[in-house]
């Protein structure tokens, strides 16, 4: 089985709280580790969760607010004294290069390994990572500085073979991987068994955005249509919603409106505000417009399969 798993590091918007860290998600997909925002205390959180930080590979900033990248510093020095060898891709504004290269320039350091660093458009929607499993591509958010949101899809994976009908067809061994690409089974008898009586045919992909910080905006929900699991920012409730805009944030309501019109199968609402502490009212009322919602959670595992 594919995974395909969001863990929560950080769900706090401006501040940390003494329960709760600054944005960061670990994205787990086909065991490639994606970093998405680094908020403040994020490598204390991938301890926290046991999540082995050397294997992340990517890293995705979203913007310049320090609730999202001031944990970025450690985190890339950790990596290197701890023996990293491996290169790195960091996302983010162009003007990020500019704060690590001025920081490693005043402290001396030279990395041990490759920082390879993607700046990113801030004003149009592009594909900035592609692999045989997984594409990324960046969502334009609307805030009060440039933001940009990731949306992650798999791509083409491999068709479940049951062992009946392995037994069934007496498929050999070295058919088999043929056959998960999507391959018919030719027998010895030249009968040909079409791929979908052998594998039920292919495999759903999953998609899951992420759009922090962003105000309510129409353009948004296009760019998030019908995915299997959005995170949009709700650092408000619905009797903020003047603060809300104002500050370039979404409320509860207007993210799970969001989540109706783009038709999402399930909505994760985070990036609270600090004067929350209970969570529940906002869950509750987020789901008073669009049911299928979950509160981001610190140190929860969501299986986009399982949502499904
Ligand atoms: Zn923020
Ligand atoms: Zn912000």
């Amino acid at each position: 089985m594919q995974k395909f798993e969001v863990t929560i590091l950080g769900c706090s918007s401006a501040t940390p709280t003494s329960k709760r860290n600054p944005s960061a998600q670990l994205i787990n997909i086909a065991d490639r580790y994606f970093l998405v925002d680094c908020g403040e205390g994020t490598q204390m959180q991938l301890r926290r969760y046991k999540i082995k930080f050397q294997r992340i590979g990517h890293i995705f900033i979203s913007h310049m607010h320090g609730d999202h990248y001031y944990g970025l510093m450690g985190l890339l020095s950790s990596m290197h004294l701890l023996g990293r060898s491996a290169d790195l891709h960091l996302y983010g504004p162009p003007v990020l290069k500019e704060i690590i290269d001025m920081q490693y320039k005043h402290s001396e350091t030279r990395l041990h390994y490759n920082l390879i660093f993607h700046p990113l458009q801030q004003d149009s929607a592009d594909l900035i990572f592609e692999d045989e499993k997984v594409t990324v591509h960046t969502i334009i958010l609307n805030h009060r500085i440039p933001c940009t949101g990731f949306l992650f899809r798999e791509k083409d994976k491999p068709r479940k073979i049951s062992r009946e009908k392995i037994t069934e067809f007496k498929i050999p061994y070295s058919e088999l991987n043929n056959i998960k690409l999507g391959g018919d089974y030719v027998t010895k008898d030249g009968l040909t068994i079409p791929n979908e009586r052998i594998t039920g045919g292919p495999m759903p992909l999953f998609s899951y955005a992420y759009c922090s910080d962003t105000c309510y905006d129409e353009k948004v929900i296009e760019q998030v249509k019908q995915v299997d699991l959005l995170y949009h920012e709700a650092t408000f409730m619905d009797d903020m919603e003047g603060r809300a805009k104002e500050t370039f944030h979404s409320t509860t309501k207007q993210a799970a409106l969001v989540a109706v019109r783009a038709k999402v199968k399930k909505l994760m609402i985070g990036h609270y505000s600090a004067r929350y502490s209970d969570l529940q009212p906002m869950l509750e009322e987020a789901q008073s417009v669009f049911s299928n919602t979950v509160l981001a959670l610190e140190g929860e595992k969501y299986n986009i399969e399982a949502l499904n």
